[in-house]
């Protein structure tokens, strides 16, 4: 990536990108003040996962992807974090889904909206896929909540039966369950609202946990266990609590 120096044998090497990728995001005005500080917190969590998909992460990403294939109407919201970290990878998701991504911001400004539209179609081009972006003119609320974070596009999130929203906030992601929706979350920290209040919660690095759906994609034979959320959780939660025991 470009300014980007790190040597890739460096131990921390994926972080750093990761931090570059919001760097450089910031300079192009996608994100909110406080997303280095939610950044943060992921990153903690990450380090006491180990920075690995645990065999449960990998788990409930299989599952996911699979409700995903078999949903009426699936979509993929992106947040700025999100489109800063794995812009490409949600757009590769969608191609393969055959569905939209919204882009569906709590911190909503024209000038952020601008910004995140802009890089999205910059990289949908670089990719060469005809993948549908919604969310530049939001014409439906999510029932239960105020201001601009209601706000959502009927076509897409409003009418949808699964959705993708990583890194979301607990008010939205149980409201978007009350809605009567299947919500798979991506949540480094499985003490997180959103983690808890999910359908479908991957304790995961975002990148990580996409790109390990879209490997599963790939795959010719597919077999996937039952998804059970609060063993998913408890299984996230010991697997943390064995590394700092070690
Ligand atoms: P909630 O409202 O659900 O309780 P929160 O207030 O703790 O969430 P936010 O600040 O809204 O959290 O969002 C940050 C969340 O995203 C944290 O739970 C953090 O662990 C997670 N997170 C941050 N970066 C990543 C990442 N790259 N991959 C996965 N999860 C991440």
């Amino acid at each position: 990536m470009e300014g980007f120096a790190a040597d890739p044998s460096h131990p921390r090497y994926a972080s750093l990108l990761m931090r570059h990728r919001l760097e450089v995001a910031a300079k192009r005005g996608m994100l909110a003040d406080s997303a280095m500080i939610a950044h943060g917190r992921g990153e903690a969590f990450d380090y006491m996962l180990g920075e690995q998909t645990t065999p449960n992460a990998r788990h409930a990403a299989q599952h996911a992807l699979v409700c995903l294939e078999q949903a009426a109407r699936p979509i993929l919201s992106l947040n700025g974090n999100v489109t800063a970290l794995a812009c490409d990878e949600m757009l590769l998701l969608a191609d393969h889904l055959n569905c939209p991504l919204e882009v569906n911001i709590f911190y909503r400004t024209p000038e952020r909206m601008e910004a995140l539209l802009s890089f999205i179609e910059e990289r949908r081009q670089v990719l060469d896929l005809e993948v549908k972006v919604l969310g530049a003119s939001p014409d439906a609320m999510i029932p239960g909540l105020k201001g601009p974070r209601a706000a959502c596009t009927r076509e897409g999130i409003f009418e949808s039966d699964v959705m993708l929203v990583p890194l979301e906030d607990g008010d939205r992601c149980q409201a978007l369950v009350n809605m009567g929706k299947t919500v798979i979350v991506i949540d480094l920290n499985p003490l997180s609202r959103s983690a808890q209040q999910a359908t479908i919660t991957v304790v995961d690095e975002l990148s990580r946990s996409l790109n390990t759906m879209l490997a599963f994609a790939q795959e010719e034979r597919r077999a996937v266990d039952a998804y059970d959320h609060q063993a998913n959780l408890k299984a996230s939660l010991a697997w943390i609590a064995d590394a700092v025991n070690r």
